[in-house]
Parts: structure tokens; C-alpha cells; sequence
């Protein structure tokens, strides 16, 4: 466990801290009851109460009045999730459904230059696509033409990869694609526009691709590296999931079990051994791998559990935070660290608390989560609650990860969330107090666990 990479993690500077609402993000868009919408896809404007800083939104679901909502209250959708897209997982396998969807003249293509997305100039906070005749000299238009029995018959190692991912399909038109084409692609009942991100970061010509784009798109690679937190909601998702799969691809050229090179198939999703190679112009056997026998014949992108925690005391007066000694003055956030294996998320939690601050932890509730891909993290939130007594001593010998650990009064963490909240790369906020505490944004599920325990989420169920 490292909670100082999970931090580093979260340090990214909001470059622009523009909030835009776009009238066609709300509930009417969505009428479908394909999972993108249902679950996580609604997306509206929403005022932060913690207006201190200037972040991106959240995603918003939909209101509904279902028993569960009633027992437990809302859930909590997270920066990073709330995605436009309808993956269609189960289409990943169909060339007959992802060559002509690759080809049609809606399908629109996120660029992304060593993890930097493409987004507008004009507005940062917009991701911008490009069409397929706009880079088909360099990727070509029969990327999805063969079918993966094909794709492995002719590996051959020698040839460079081309990184291609298929995102979804926005069906309610939520996106403004490439804006080339008012066409909808159709294939059975799905019918929209496709999405496909592409890793450009070893293009040979990609300065000129960059320049040109720059002119006639009005749009550039990020910057200032490849952790973008200044998108709005839906995109931020998008980003998210592509970056992963690109980074995830790019890392992954060589097979976990045998060291050969393996082949992305599944439109960027799963990676294969196969079993033969035309490198040096002749087909030849390689080497026996156990992915190919019983044992599995493909290995997946990974995500790895993290778990994430507000902990209330005993009596529900205070909050525990913690800070490490590199971050700035007065900055605290919950505690965190990696799930590991054989033990349940409880478990986790109680474990990390205690090695870290020395408090030990009773009930324990999971929250939120939140899809972090800096690289591949999922952030797994809790609620838990300190024993009484010599539960709440808080020792910090355990695990010199922590400079300080400390028990927050409510209403001072109330403060701080209306007053001293910002990514840490920026300067405070205007209404900022030297010396007052000072959190993470709302971007981040820290600030979401806090903010509903200051609330009382854990006190009683919601109406
Ligand atoms: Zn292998």
C-alpha cells in the first residue's frame, strides 16, 4: 500500500476551470433503457455548494424512488464515471459490426498523444474528435476488416501495433462527434455514433497531424501531461476509459506467462498469445504458453481495487484525516490504500485505518466508488466508524506513510469544504483563511466521503 501514489495521483492541475452547461444534458435525453443511460449517463449542470473552487461537474443521476433509495438514499456518482457511451462489450467480438462501424462517416475518433486527450482550444474542458479521413493515411481503414481467427493466423510480431479502441455508441446524440456528418450508424437495434480512441504517441508524422489539427480543428493535445481533470462530467468518463485501455495496451506488449509478444484483439480490450509468427517472413511455432491450454487463453486489462475512508468517531463528533509531509500546509484527506488479496473491502478498510493511524475501526459501509485511471485504480469508498475509548488513540508508528492523523471536529471540516477546497496544484481559494484546514476538490471521491459524513449520510436513512 501507497497512499502517496494514490495521492500523486490526484494532484492534477485544473488547467481550465471553465463550468459550462449544456442544455442537451438532461433527464428527456434519456428514454432509453440501455445501461450508459439508466445507470450513470444523466448529466446536468449542478451548482457545487462547495463553491470555493471552480470544478468540473459530476455526473447526476436520474431521480427515481425505488426501495432501495429509500432505505439507503441516493447513490453517488463520481467524477470519472457517468460515461455517454453504451459500450456494447458484447459486440467487441463482431467484425461485422466494428469494420463498418469503424468506417462510417459519424464514427468519430478521440486522439490521444502519450495519454494527452485532444480537446477543443477554444474550450478545454471538451474533448475534440476527428474523423476518419482526417487520419487515414497514417491508421489505414481496414483496422476492424479482419476477424480476430484472421488476425491471429497472420501475427507476426515484427509489425508494429496499431493502439485502436472501440468506446461505445452515444444513442441520444449527447456528443457532438467530429460534426461532419449528421448521419446515424446503424447496426440491429443499435443506431448511433461510434466512438474510438487511437494512441497517435508513435506516429511518424505526427507533428504535422498536430499542426494541422490545431488549425483546422481548433483543438490540441493537452498539454500539460496526460492527467486531464478539467473535462466535464460525461467526458471526463470517456477520457478516463480510453486512457486506460490505451495505457493498458501500450504497457502490455508481451504475454504475462511466456514473455512472447501478444496481439490486441476484442477492440482493444483483451490481448492474446498466439500460437504461430511470420516474423522473418516464415511462419514458425513459438513457444508453448500455458494462456493457450486450459489454463486461460487471454489476459484482460487490469483494475486495481483501492479502498478510500471516511471514519467517523465513536460519538459522531469528528472526522479522521491524515496528511503526508509533502503535501501543502494545512492539507488533509481520508486515509486510503490498496485492496489487497484475501480479504473482503471491511477488512481492507480496518486494516489500512489501523496501520496507518493506529485507530481501529467497528462498522464499516461502503459508500461510492469511483473509476480512477492514473493508471488503473478503482477507488473503492467507505463510511466507518472508530471504537470507542483506546480505538480513537490515534499512534502513527506503524507505517511512516502519515506526517500527521488527526480527529476533525465537523463543523472545521465544514468550513473547509465550503472554503479551502482545490486540486492541489492550484492556489487557494479567495475565501481561504491561512491556517484553516484544506481538502481535496469534489473531482476527487475524498471530497464526496467527506462531504457526506459532514452531512450525515451515516446517521440515518434517507427519504
Ligand atoms: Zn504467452
Amino acid at each position: 500500500m501507497n497512499l502517496s501514489l494514490l495521492w500523486r495521483s490526484r494532484t492534477s492541475v485544473l488547467r481550465n476551470p471553465i463550468r459550462i452547461t449544456n442544455p442537451r444534458y438532461t433527464h428527456t435525453n434519456y428514454r432509453s433503457p440501455s445501461p450508459a443511460s439508466l445507470i450513470a449517463s444523466v448529466i446536468k449542470h449542478k451548482p457545487s455548494k462547495m463553491a470555493a473552487t471552480a470544478t468540473p461537474d459530476l455526473p447526476i443521476l436520474p431521480a427515481e424512488d425505488s426501495h432501495l433509495t429509500a432505505k439507503f438514499g441516493r447513490e453517488t456518482a463520481n467524477y470519472f464515471s457517468g460515461s455517454p457511451l453504451n459500450r456494447l462489450s458484447f459486440l467487441r467480438t463482431e467484425h461485422a459490426f466494428l469494420a463498418p462501424a469503424f468506417k462510417h462517416p459519424s464514427a468519430s475518433f478521440l486522439l490521444m498523444d502519450n495519454l494527452a486527450p485532444l480537446i477543443s482550444t477554444e474550450n478545454t474542458s471538451q474533448l475534440a474528435f476527428v474523423s476518419l479521413p482526417e487520419i487515414v493515411d497514417t491508421l489505414g481503414n481496414t483496422v476492424f476488416e479482419k476477424t480476430e481467427e484472421e488476425l491471429i493466423k497472420e501475427f507476426n510480431s515484427e509489425d508494429r501495433e496499431q493502439i485502436v479502441v472501440f468506446l461505445g455508441v452515444d444513442e441520444k446524440g449527447v456528443l457532438s462527434g467530429h460534426g461532419r456528418s449528421e448521419e446515424k450508424f446503424r447496426y440491429k437495434e443499435f443506431e448511433g455514433v461510434p466512438y474510438f480512441a487511437v494512441d497517435v504517441t508513435k506516429w511518424e508524422n505526427k507533428e504535422q497531424l498536430k499542426e494541422r489539427i490545431e488549425k483546422e480543428r481548433k483543438a490540441g493535445f493537452f498539454g500539460g501531461g496526460p492527467r486531464h481533470m478539467g473535462l466535464i462530467a460525461g467526458q471526463a468518463a470517456m477520457y478516463g476509459y480510453a486512457r486506460a485501455l490505451i495505457d493498458w495496451n501500450a504497457r502490455t506488449p508481451f504475454c504475462a506467462q511466456c514473455g512472447q509478444r501478444t496481439l490486441s484483439v476484442n477492440a482493444g480490450t483483451k490481448r492474446i498469445c498466439p500460437p504461430t509468427d511470420h516474423a522473418g517472413g516464415e511462419v514458425k511455432e513459438r513457444k508453448p504458453c500455458a494462456t493457450r491450454g486450459t489454463v486461460s487463453n487471454h489476459s484482460f486489462p487490469r483494475t486495481d481495487p483501492t479502498v478510500i475512508m471516511a471514519i467517523v468517531s465513536s460519538d459522531g463528533s469528528k472526522i479522521l484525516l491524515g496528511r503526508q509531509r509533502r503535501w501543502p500546509k494545512y492539507w488533509y484527506s481520508t486515509l486510503a490504500g490498496f485492496q489487497e488479496p484475501g480479504e473482503s473491502i471491511e477488512e481492507a478498510v480496518r486494516r489500512e485505518v489501523w496501520e496507518e493511524s493506529g485507530v481501529q475501526v467497528g462498522r464499516v459501509v461502503l459508500h461510492s466508488s469511483q473509476p480512477w485511471p492514473f493508471p488503473a485504480s478503482l477507488m473503492i469508498g467507505a463510511v466507518g466508524q472508530a471504537l470507542p475509548g483506546e480505538g480513537e488513540k490515534i499512534y502513527l508508528g506503524h507505517d511512516a506513510e502519515l506526517e500527521s492523523a488527526k480527529w476533525f471536529p465537523m463543523d472545521e471540516v465544514k468550513e473547509a469544504l465550503a472554503k479551502g477546497t482545490h486540486n492541489m496544484g492550484e492556489a487557494t481559494p479567495k475565501e481561504y483563511v491561512e491556517g484553516a484546514l484544506r481538502l481535496p476538490p469534489q473531482t476527487a471521491i475524498a471530497n464526496r466521503l467527506i462531504n457526506s459524513v459532514v452531512d450525515g449520510w451515516w446517521v440515518a436513512s434517507r427519504m
